[in-house]
């Protein structure tokens, strides 16, 4: 943690003001895969410019963000992204990514920027590349190991269904082998459980970031589905006292 993020969280945890420490910014919905449970493989409407994309995080990073998620749809299949992610680097932030891992080795150059990769897989071969199509489980492993080479760290990130529950056990064996860890997360539509995604009103390039970030409610994060995010918020948060297993 930097000690000017600290330093936010201490003021945020008591009550003065709140920062956009942490941003997770869904750069397009357009996606090289079509996974079965996934609405999110055709582009919006209406998704931000070049322009606004630079604006909107020039003026988060002027409020304090420090952090960016991108993710999508497949953030690599965005015509911006190597130039998103060399500005936010350049900037001295920490740029994590989701992606599907197919296009990693292609884009290599921009995902050696990275401070961690974060790869979707569904199980073994048999039940990710039923979900989400031939060969597709093959090149996220490529797309792991090319970022593993270039010497980024690599996470797995499984959306657990009915589809994969019985093969959690091999695809914890193949994470041990390549020494990468794994988050577990049910499907649902949204990063944020507590979000709705469907409502545009509270709209950054229309609002500006500081009015838009303003309004987001905030309602108590104490709890959700998500855990990498609530872990986030924890940490954030400065709950150090919620991080500790039940009984310690
Ligand atoms: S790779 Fe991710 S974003 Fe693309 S279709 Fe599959 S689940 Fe959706």
């Amino acid at each position: 943690m930097q000690a000017s993020s600290v330093a936010r969280g201490v003021i945020a945890r008591l009550g003065i003001r709140s920062y956009p420490i942490s941003l997770l910014f869904e750069l397009t919905w357009l996606c090289n895969l079509a996974c079965l449970y996934c609405d999110r493989h055709t582009p919006m409407r209406h998704e931000m410019s070049r322009e606004e994309i630079f604006s909107a995080l020039d003026q988060a990073y002027a409020l304090g963000m420090r952090r960016t998620n991108l993710d999508g749809g497949e953030a690599l299949a965005h015509r911006h992204v190597d130039e998103i992610v060399g500005r936010l680097v350049e900037r001295g932030g920490e740029v994590k990514l989701n992606s599907n891992g197919i296009l990693v080795p292609k884009k290599i150059k921009t995902v050696r920027r990275l401070s961690r990769l974060k790869i979707s897989v569904d199980g073994p071969r048999e039940s990710h590349d039923a979900m989400r199509g031939k060969d597709s489980f093959e090149r996220a492993l490529a797309g792991a190991e090319a970022a593993r080479a270039a010497g980024v760290p690599v996470e797995f990130t499984c959306v657990v269904g009915r589809h994969n529950a019985r093969f959690i056990e091999g695809l914890l064996d193949i994470a041990e082998n390549l020494g990468v860890g794994v988050t577990f997360q049910p499907a649902l539509n949204s990063p944020c459980g507590q979000g709705n995604c469907s409502d545009r009103s509270n709209s950054v390039p229309r609002l500006g970031m500081r009015e838009a970030f303003a309004h987001i409610p905030k309602d108590g994060c104490g709890q959700c589905w998500c855990a990498r995010i609530v872990e986030a918020n924890y940490k954030w948060g400065l709950r150090f006292d919620r991080m500790l297993a039940p009984g310690d």
